[in-house]
C-alpha cells in the first residue's frame, strides 16, 4: 500500500468533533429527544414534523415492507406511535448519519457499496439478536448499521486513500483493521467516541460498537451485542470477501465458540438474503438481494474447487512429466543399447565386428589363464572371393559373405564368439577346446559351407572357405598366467593367420592348425 508522506498520520488527540462531517441538526434533536427516558411522543412528532427531509424519511420507512403495517401510515403521530421513541431514534440516527457523510468527498459508487454492507451488518445483528432471545433487535440493527461508520470518516479524511478501497473491501475484518491501521493511523473502531459526540450516538450503541473487535469478546456472553456486532462483521466478509469459503469458515468457527452450529449460520445467512433488502428500502437505500445460504455455498465450493482443481491439474502435469521423463529413460536406454549394437556389430552378417572381438579375445585370454583352460582360435576366410564378387557382382558376394556367417554360426556352440574382422574374414574363439575339438569344429563347419549350396537368382555358386587355427594351452610358451594378454592374443593371431596361409597354399577348402608351440614371447 502507498504511503502517503506529505500527509501525517491521524491521531485522536488531534481530532476534533468539528472534523467529522456535520449532522443535519433538527435529526441531531430527535436523537437526543428520543433518547431520554421520559420522551414524549407528542413533542418527537412536532420535532420531526419540522424536518420535511426527516418526515418524508420515516413515512417511507413506515410504508415499507420492512414494518408491514396494516394499511397505509399517512402521519407522523400515527408513524412515531406504531413504531416506538427507540425505533424513531434509530431511525433518525441512521439518517443523521447517512445525511452527514453525503457532505464527504467519498464517491458515491463506494458510498452505495459501503451501506450495502452496513446493511447487511445490521441485519445479521438483528437476526442473531433475536435468535439469543435479545428483545432490541432493533438496537442491534442499528449497532450493525453504524459499527464500520467509522471506516468512511476515516476516508473522509483522508481521501487521497480512496485508491484503497477496491482492497479494504475484500478484507477479512481483523485484515481490514490493521490495514486502517497502517493506512490512516487510527481504525474505525479508535474515532467511535469522537463520533457518537458528534452524531450523538447513545452509549447503549457507542459501547458495543467500540469493542466490536476486541481480542476478549470469547469471555462475553455470546448475547453481548459487542459479540454480535462481531459475528455481523465476519458474516459481510462472507457477502464481500473473495475467498468466500475462508469467510465463511471463519464465521462459522467464531459462532462456534459461542456454542452454534452450522444450522445457526445458515439459519441467519438464509434470514440475512430474505430481509436485507426491505431492511436497505426501508433505510431508503436501494441494495441488490444478498445471495441465498445455497448460492454462497456454491460460491465457497467454487473457490475451493478452483483451489482443488488447480492442484489435481499440478499433480496431473506433475505425472504426465514423470512419464514423458520414463519414457525418454527407456527410448535413451533402447537407443544407447541400439547404438551400443552398432558399435559392436557388423551390419552385413550381424556377427561381432573387429572392435568387439579385440575386446572379447582379451577377456578369454584372461579367463583361460585364470582358469587353466583352453583356447582355441579359428580364422577363416572365403576361397577366391574376389572372383564370385567379379563374376556375379558385388551384391552377389555380400550374400555370400551372409551366407558363410550364418553357417559358422550353425556349425559351433552358441557360447562361442563369432567375428567378421576384415572383408571376407571371420574368427571364431573356442574357450575350452582343445587343439582336437578345434580342428574339428573347423572341418565340420568348412564342410557345411561346402555344402550350404549358395545360390544367387536361381544359379548356383560354390562357395567353399580356407581356415587356420591354433591353440593356447596352460603348457605352451604364453599359456601360464602372467602372461600378457594383449601379447598372447597378438601372437595367436599371427600363428592362426599363418595356419589359414598354409591352407591357402596346401589348395583352399581345408583346416590348418598351428602347434601351440609357436606361441613363444
Ligand atoms: P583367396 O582365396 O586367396 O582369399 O582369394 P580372395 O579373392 O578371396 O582374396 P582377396 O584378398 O584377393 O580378395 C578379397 C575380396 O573380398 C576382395 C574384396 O572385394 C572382397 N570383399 C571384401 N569385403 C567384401 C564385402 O563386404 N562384400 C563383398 N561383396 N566383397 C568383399
Ligand atoms: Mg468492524
Ligand atoms: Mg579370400
Amino acid at each position: 500500500m502507498s504511503n502517503f508522506v506529505d500527509e501525517p498520520p491521524l491521531s485522536l488527540d488531534g481530532l476534533q468533533p468539528s472534523d467529522i462531517p456535520s449532522p443535519p441538526q433538527s435529526c441531531l434533536r430527535i436523537v437526543r429527544a428520543a433518547s431520554e427516558e421520559d420522551f414524549s411522543f407528542n413533542n418527537i412528532a412536532q420535532m420531526i414534523s419540522a424536518d420535511p427531509a426527516f418526515t418524508s424519511e420515516i413515512l417511507r420507512t413506515v410504508n415499507s415492507p420492512f414494518y408491514a403495517s396494516n394499511g397505509p401510515v399517512a402521519t407522523v403521530n400515527r408513524a412515531v406511535f406504531m413504531i416506538g421513541g427507540r425505533s424513531v431514534r434509530n431511525l433518525a440516527l441512521s439518517f443523521s448519519v447517512r445525511e452527514s457523510l453525503r457532505s464527504s468527498r467519498i464517491p458515491q459508487m463506494f458510498m452505495q457499496q459501503f451501506w450495502r454492507q452496513a446493511v447487511l451488518r445490521a441485519t445479521t445483528c438483528q437476526q442473531l439478536a433475536m435468535a439469543m432471545g435479545r428483545t432490541d433487535a432493533e438496537e442491534a440493527f442499528t449497532v450493525g448499521l453504524l459499527q464500520d461508520v467509522g471506516f468512511m470518516v476515516l476516508l473522509h479524511l483522508r481521501p487521497s486513500r480512496i485508491t484503497e478501497w477496491p482492497q479494504l473491501m475484500e478484507m477479512a475484518p481483523a485484515e481490514r483493521l490493521a490495514a486502517e491501521s497502517s493506512l490512516f493511523g487510527l481504525t474505525h473502531v479508535d474515532v467511535v467516541s469522537v463520533l457518537a459526540e458528534r452524531w450523538g450516538i447513545p452509549a447503549s450503541l457507542t459501547q458495543p460498537i467500540m469493542h466490536h473487535h476486541d481480542v476478549d469478546l470469547a469471555q462475553r456472553p455470546p448475547s453481548d451485542l459487542a459479540c454480535i456486532a462481531h459475528a455481523a462483521d465476519l458474516a459481510c466478509a462472507v457477502y464481500a470477501c473473495s475467498d468466500k469459503a475462508g469467510a465463511l469458515k471463519a464465521f462459522e468457527d467464531f459462532l462456534a465458540t459461542r456454542g452454534f452450529g452450522k444450522d445457526m449460520v445458515e439459519g441467519i445467512l438464509e434470514q440475512v438474503s430474505v430481509r436485507s433488502e426491505s431492511a436497505a428500502a426501508a433505510l431508503g437505500i436501494s441494495i441488490a438481494p444478498a445471495p441465498t445460504y445455497e448460492q454462497i455455498l456454491f460460491a465457497a465450493n467454487q473457490t475451493l474447487m478452483t483451489i482443488s482443481d488447480r492442484e489435481e491439474e499440478r499433480a496431473q502435469m506433475l505425472q504426465e512429466l514423470l512419464r514423458e521423463k520414463e519414457q525418454l529413460a527407456k527410448q535413451l536406454e533402447r537407443t544407447m543399447s541400439s547404438l551400443e549394437e552398432m558399435a559392436y556389430l557388423d551390419p552385413l552378417t550381424g556377427l561381432a565386428n573387429r572392435r568387439r572381438f579385440d575386446e572379447v579375445f582379451l577377456r578369454q585370454v584372461t579367463r583361460a589363464h585364470k582358469e587353466g583352460l583352453q583356447l582355441s582360435l579359428i580364422l577363416v576366410d572365403i576361397d577366391h572371393f574376389k572372383l564370385v564378387n567379379d563374376t556375379y557382382g558385388h551384391p552377389c558376394g555380400d550374400n555370400a559373405l551372409k551366407a558363410v556367417a550364418n553357417t559358422l554360426m550353425r556349425s559351433t556352440r552358441s557360447t562361442d564368439h563369432h567375428a567378421r574382422i576384415g572383408g571376407e574374414e571371420m574368427a571364431i574363439l573356442l574357450l575350452g577346446a582343445a587343439p582336437a575339438v578345434g580342428q574339428n569344429i573347423a572341418e565340420k563347419a568348412r564342410l557345411q559351407i561346402v555344402n550350404m549350396g549358395f545360390a544367387y537368382h536361381g544359379i548356383e555358386i560354390p562357395v567353399t572357405a580356407s581356415f587356420g587355427g591354433v591353440t593356447l594351452e596352460s603348457t605352451s610358451p604364453l599359456g601360464a598366467a602372467g602372461a600378457p594378454p594383449e601379447l598372447v592374443a597378438a601372437r595367436m593371431m599371427q600363428a592362426a593367420d599363418a595356419a589359414l596361409y598354409l591352407a591357402k597354399q596346401g589348395g583352399r577348402n581345408r583346416v590348418k592348425w598351428w602347434n601351440s608351440t609357436v606361441l613363444a614371447s
